[in-house]
């Protein structure tokens, strides 16, 4: 068991010191947000403290500090983690990025953006546009960092075409558990130079250090793009139709699914029915929403033309070409919508994250609905159908919590070991948190979790940074 100190008035004056005024929270002065994220059915709990940092000097100094007086110092972005990654287990010290929101440089001639970690997804986005560029990586939370973002190597929509957060980001500087500040990576386009302490660190959950600036690739903004709903009568069909899209190399920039209770709860939350229940007298089981982009019009033209032939080979009931661009931001912020559409509708929420190989999404939710009905728990999914990653929800507004986890744990329990069955990984994108230890544990194996908590001890030797997360179990909620 981990012991740490408490943050004593003489600490609290340093770290203080290290900031300077208004930035330094105390007891009940720290943001009641600061003690969970949007998942709360894993746990809140205050820290102690927090401090709301903005350079790598002052983050560096309150590690120096933290280090020396043993104190758990948990990191946060925007706090959207969908894991319980920021709540800080063991109290001490919430280190929140929120003012680091400077995009610091553009190197045109590299196309490379160098910025702090507490810029805003939609920000890096909206700007970079403005310079003629794109930031491909787009997870659906779009006020979430860029820093969480990279510590959880956030997915998103695009990733069909385009890659995860992962493969965007060149350099890092990181502050490591005792204050040492140090630079990960280049602004160079491959590497073959030793270990990738650069990637251990990219999806590491603020366990190994603190992200306080990145470098990050971009590419030249597409010009055109095309969305079209292809909408099937069972999910079947509708899942089968996803490798047909990349087989006949129409290089989808995403390919999202969405079954007919996501559509009903999306069209009643956001007043706005932007996809069909019903196509042709007929009932829609299942879609997808494919969308193309590019630098040619006419290129584009020819992608939906050849979608429209093979959907109807599949049995497709229709493609529906999102055409105006009203229409098109209708239907991504429906998409978008999702999960906020089911916050809104239901008291209790867990949720999965599972990947699994293309072809076996059917599979795995056959098994899921059957055991939802088995156990009496609503299951709700949507997902990144292009690349396999499920996100399904638990949720209940009946049940008392603890039946709810009760019934819950049944469902995740006999899941995760079907997903392992079919090949399939614990977390596609929303990574593993406190909540998701066991099952990562049970899939990677005992040398394999044990090289992790090796490589935990290398970069952090008293365990302070963000404790009880990833693959330390010494701290529970
Ligand atoms: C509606 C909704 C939709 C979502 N859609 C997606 C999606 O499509 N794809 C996807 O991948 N995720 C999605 N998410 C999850 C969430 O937005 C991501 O996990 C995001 O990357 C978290 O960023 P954040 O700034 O909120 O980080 P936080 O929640 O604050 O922190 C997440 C983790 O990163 C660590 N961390 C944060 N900043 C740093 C730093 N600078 N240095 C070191 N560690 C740090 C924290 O300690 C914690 O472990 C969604 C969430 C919501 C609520």
């Amino acid at each position: 068991m981990a012991q740490y100190n408490t943050i004593t008035p003489e600490v609290a004056a340093q770290l203080h010191a290290a900031v300077g005024e208004g930035r330094f929270f105390l007891r009940e002065e720290v943001d009641p947000n600061y003690s969970h994220d949007e998942m709360p059915i894993y746990g809140k709990r205050l820290p102690e403290a927090a401090v709301d940092v903005e350079t790598t000097e002052e983050v560096s100094a309150i590690m120096k500090i933290c280090a020396a007086n043993r104190i758990p110092v948990t990191c946060r972005g925007a706090g959207t983690g969908l894991v319980g990654g920021c709540v800080p287990l063991a109290g001490g010290l919430v280190l929140c990025t929120k003012r680091m929101n400077k995009i610091l440089e553009y190197d045109m001639d590299n196309l490379v953006v160098r910025l702090q970690p507490g810029v805003l997804l939609k920000d890096l986005a909206a700007d970079a546009q403005k310079h003629g560029l794109m930031y491909p990586p787009d997870p659906g939370e779009k006020t979430a960092t860029v820093g969480g973002n990279i510590s959880t190597n956030a997915g998103g929509m695009r990733a069909v075409k385009y890659g995860v957060t992962r493969d965007y980001v060149l350099a890092l500087t990181v502050v490591l558990a005792d204050g040492r500040v140090i630079e990960l990576g280049k602004s160079v386009s491959k590497t073959s130079s030793g270990y990738s302490l650069l990637h251990l660190m990219i999806g590491s959950e603020g366990t190994l250090g603190i992200i306080t600036e990145m470098t990050l690739k971009l590419i030249p903004n597409p010009v055109c793009d095309v969305s079209c709903l292809v909408p099937f009568r069972t999910v079947d069909d509708c899942i089968r139709f996803v490798p047909k899209i990349k087989l006949a190399k129409l290089d989808p920039q995403s390919i999202e699914f969405m079954d007919a209770d996501i559509v009903t709860s999306s069209a009643a939350f956001t007043g706005n029915p932007i996809f069909p229940e019903r196509v042709k007298n007929e009932d829609v089981g299942a879609s997808v929403l494919v969308t193309f982009t590019g630098y040619d019009e006419e290129e584009l033209d020819q992608k939906m033309i050849r979608l429209g032939e093979i959907a109807k080979e599949a049995g497709a009931l229709d493609v529906l070409v999102v055409a105006t661009s009203a229409n098109k931001k209708s239907a991504w912020a429906a998409r978008s919508s999702f999960l906020t559409a089911i916050e809104a509708d239901t008291k209790l929420i867990d949720e999965m994250d599972v990947v699994v190989p293309v072809d076996k999404i059917p599979a795995f939710l056959i098994y899921i609905r059957a055991l939802g009905d088995e156990v009496g728990i609503r299951i709700r999914n949507f997902g990144h159908a292009g690349d396999g990653n499920l996100h399904i929800y638990c949720c209940s507004n009946e049940l008392e919590e603890d039946e709810f986890k009760r019934r819950v744990k049944i469902i995740m329990d006999r899941a995760y070991t079907k997903c392992a069955e079919l090949e399939g990984q614990v977390s596609g994108e929303h990574s593993i948190g406190h909540a998701k230890m066991v099952y990562l544990r049970e899939s990677v194996g005992e040398d394999v979790f044990d090289l992790m908590r090796q490589i935990k001890a290398v970069f952090d030797p008293d365990n302070i940074l963000n404790p009880g997360k990833v693959c330390d179990s010494s701290v529970t909620m």
